[in-house]
Parts: structure tokens; sequence; C-alpha cells
């Protein structure tokens, strides 16, 4: 299961252990045994569980939902 949050200022990323400043987005990802991974834009984009994409001008970022993920 994945989700997207925003951070309240208070939390790292899992994976390259920099603080997620407030206000900015990451991604929880519900690994097997119910584990959380936290990870922020940089670290979601290069594992490809984010993008952004264009809408009027603006890059958006875009989460993708976990429906491939096996349960
Ligand atoms: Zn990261």
């Amino acid at each position: 299961m994945r989700r997207g949050c925003t951070s309240l200022g208070d939390i790292s990323c899992d994976e390259c252990h920099r603080t997620i400043p407030h206000g900015e987005r990451y991604l929880i990802i519900e690994g097997q045994d119910g584990v959380e991974l936290r990870l922020c834009v940089e670290c979601s984009l290069n594992r490809g569980y984010a993008r952004y994409r264009k809408e009027k001008g603006k890059e958006i970022l875009t989460f993708f939902p976990g429906e491939d993920d096996v349960q």
C-alpha cells in the first residue's frame, strides 16, 4: 500500500535519511510485515513511485497508487 502525505517537519526519509521539511510531500510505502517506509520526493522519483506531470504550465507531483502491489 502506498499513500502520499505532507510532512509536518518531524520526519525523515528512510532511503536518503534527510529530513523532510514542513509542507513537503512524501510517500509512505507499507511493505511486507507491515513495515512502513517513508520516501522523500526525490527518492520516490528515483524509484519510479512518483512523477511530475505538466498541467496548465505548472509541474504537479503525482504519486502512483499502489494497485500493482502484491498483497
Ligand atoms: Zn529520500
